[in-house]
């Protein structure tokens, strides 16, 4: 299936492209990681998928596979990160969610004991 035209605008698409700088903790076909620019917990990675879907629902209609790669890429790179007592992920989705990047991205965080609820 074919993706949607990247925005020109999408700073997580330029990430994919290579066009902006990031801190890359794994890539592989369907997906790329990196850390996070403003971090909130001592891990806090992004995983996101490399076509432009502008939320977590929209790529899993459109390429399930890809959505559920994020899943495992986020469990291997908590693995990596000595995460083993737990983590958090997160996809924040739309305003009011606290969505500011509208390609889908999944936030894992950990390394510190993550309160419940959120804000
Ligand atoms: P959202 O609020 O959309 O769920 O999360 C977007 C995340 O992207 C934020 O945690 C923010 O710190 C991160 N972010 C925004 N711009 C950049 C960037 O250019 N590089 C990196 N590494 N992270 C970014
Ligand atoms: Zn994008």
């Amino acid at each position: 299936m074919t993706a949607p035209a990247r925005p020109d605008d999408c700073i997580f698409c330029k990430i994919v492209e290579g066009e902006i700088p990031a801190e890359i903790v794994h890539a592989d076909e369907t997906t790329v990681a990196f850390r996070d620019l403003n971090p909130q917990a001592p891990t806090h990675v992004l995983v996101i998928p490399r076509s432009h879907y502008e939320n977590a629902a929209e790529l899993a209609r459109h390429e399930p596979v890809s959505a559920a790669d994020m899943l495992v890429v986020a469990s291997e790179v908590a693995e990596r990160e000595g995460l083993a007592p737990g983590y958090r992920l997160v996809f924040n989705t739309g305003l009011e969610g606290g969505q500011v990047v509208f390609h889908a991205h999944l936030h894992l965080l950990g390394g510190r004991p993550m309160g419940w609820p959120p804000g």
